[in-house]
């Protein structure tokens, strides 16, 4: 249930973070202090609830999580046992999730209840929202559906912003694990920088159009991006902001060698 002694104050911005390894999750380090700090600024606003678009939750047709008490998904394998343990009790908000469902036009969506918050989620919002008190839930990402479908149902989440809701796309702009590298210092790649900055300057031109159209980047798209699961969270982001809206970069990093933790607030 959503509770009723908040008040937004105002229209939320939007974010996209990269979440990169879950391992993030318990790391101390200039990531997660972004979170935190992000977190903090955005806490005086009172969000009513937090909308993500995981790149972790990959469906087939579109889905609204609709829970009460969602659970924490360990989605994930070959990690330290200390990062099953952890867990996310952060209330659900069915309500504004049942709205979602009918607010989304661009195609048929349906409620569901099985899932949770994974990792994708979770890593992130333990950070920014440590006291687990803001309602969360999520929306799939239809796998099989072409990149302007995922920025055209940013668009229908857009009015989500004046009711109070964050919502918050969490992938990576670059994440190619088949030459990741998990040594924490490990130096990014030429074309891993090479294609984050191209995403960097298309986004201070507010060139959503370009972003949405990314294999015509070149051959840098292609080893940023050999799977777009990651990406695409990044078009739900953009889908629901305007162009005239601030942009800042809340983190900007290369993680891994290849994963890209670059983050951003639009509004
Ligand atoms: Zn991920």
């Amino acid at each position: 249930m959503i509770q009723s002694d908040r008040s937004p104050s105002g229209r939320m911005p939007v974010l996209f973070i990269g979440h990169g390894s879950p391992m993030n999750a318990v790391y101390d380090n200039s990531f997660t202090r972004s979170l935190s700090s992000l977190g903090s600024s955005l806490r005086s606003l009172n969000p009513l609830a937090v909308l993500v678009v995981s790149a972790h939750w990959l469906t087939n047709g579109t889905r609204v999580s609709v829970n009460e008490k969602p659970k924490t998904i360990h989605d994930f394998g070959g990690f330290p046992e200390e990062l099953y343990t952890i867990e996310y009790p952060a209330p659900g908000a069915d309500e504004l999730a049942r709205e979602t469902v009918g607010l989304i036009r661009s195609v048929k969506v349906a409620e569901d209840s099985t899932w949770g918050l994974d990792h994708g989620a979770w890593t992130v919002l333990r950070h920014m929202f440590p006291g687990a008190d803001i309602p969360v839930y999520q929306v799939s990402i239809d796998y099989h559906k072409p990149a302007e479908h995922h920025f055209a149902i940013g668009e229908d989440l857009k009015p989500l912003r004046e009711r109070g809701v964050l919502i918050i796309g969490s992938g990576n702009i670059v994440h190619n694990l088949y030459t990741v590298d998990y040594d924490e210092h490990a130096q990014p790649f030429p074309w891993a920088i090479e294609f984050d900055e191209i995403v960097k300057s298309a986004l201070l031109r507010r060139d959503f159009e370009t972003l949405v159209d990314y294999p015509g980047l070149g051959n840098t798209a292609m080893m940023a991006i050999p799977t777009n699961d990651h990406y695409l969270p990044m078009l739900y982001s953009l889908g629901a902001a305007d162009r005239e809206e601030a942009l800042s970069f809340t983190h900007e990093e290369i993680q891994n060698g290849s994963i890209s933790m670059r983050c951003f607030r639009i509004g």
